[in-house]
């Protein structure tokens, strides 16, 4: 059987201003969360600050409410790889490493950005993970160009990932975003022979590579949001909303063109 050809929903230039608006707002929020990251500061309190500064700017958190998650902020502590749930339990330490995943909607428009940062010092296989999972998510931005299909873009990110000895996890990929957070295609972070959907004009997709130091699969948590590593080790995320041009593709979650706060 033939399978069924996902509808994408294609975005004009001034869907793309306003995309941008929502993208660029959560990369700053994300700004003031990763300022906010320090020894004893709780996952709690980084989703208190993340909640205050959408009401400061007048745009709704994306992520509350959506498939029942509890909190605005996914947290990713050490070998969290996503989707973990904010808690006043979970205080930071000097050596973690901390993703925070976060998205706002604007005037109907979604914003999702991504960044793993440190907690103070950290030891020298986590500052480079966290270093490759950046870069393995600029390839895949790199291969975002018009034209190139889907499956070049996850080539381009296993490739930085593994090429540094990592592993690329396969149980979460990025998506299309729009009018809703999550939006056809998927789009993986690793070669899928399959996955030949050109890209083109007026595509925004979120890629959202998760770069493990030792095994690719993970395991969910009792709570069934946390997904930890099935080997404890650590885990990076990164993730940015890009507008396919006809010049190229374009990061929106950059700061500087967001909501300004009140
Ligand atoms: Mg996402």
């Amino acid at each position: 059987m033939r399978a069924r050809r996902a509808e994408i929903m294609l975005k004009s230039e001034k869907d793309i201003e306003q995309m941008r608006i929502a993208a660029s707002t959560t990369s700053e929020i994300v700004d003031e969360l990763v300022a906010a990251v320090a020894p004893g500061i709780s996952t709690l309190d980084l989703d208190r600050l993340a909640e205050e500064a959408c009401r400061r700017r007048g745009v709704t958190p994306a992520f509350k409410g959506l498939y029942g998650f509890p909190s605005c902020l996914c947290v990713a502590v050490n070998d969290v790889v996503v989707h973990g749930i904010p808690s006043a339990g979970v205080v930071l330490r000097e050596g973690d490493i901390i993703g925070l995943d976060f998205g706002v909607v604007y005037r109907g428009w979604y914003g999702d950005h991504a960044r793993t940062v440190a907690v103070g010092a950290v030891d020298e296989e986590s500052s480079r993970l966290v270093a490759v999972t950046k870069q393995a998510l600029q390839a895949g931005f790199e291969a975002c160009q018009p034209g190139n299909r889907l499956r070049d873009v996850g080539s381009a990110v296993q490739r930085c990932a593994e090429g540094a000895g990592y592993s690329v996890v396969r149980d979460f990929v990025g998506h299309g975003i729009g009018r809703r957070l999550h939006e056809e295609p998927s789009v993986y972070n690793y070669f899928d022979r399959e996955q030949l959907m050109r890209l083109r004009a007026g595509m925004v997709l979120c890629l959202e590579p998760m770069v493990n130091i030792g095994t690719a699969d993970v395991r969910l948590l009792a709570d069934e949001w946390t997904a930890v590593t099935a080997d404890g080790r650590r885990s990076a995320h990164f993730e940015h909303t890009i507008a396919i041009t006809p010049a190229g593709p374009e990061v929106l979650s950059i700061s500087g063109a967001g909501v300004r706060a009140a």
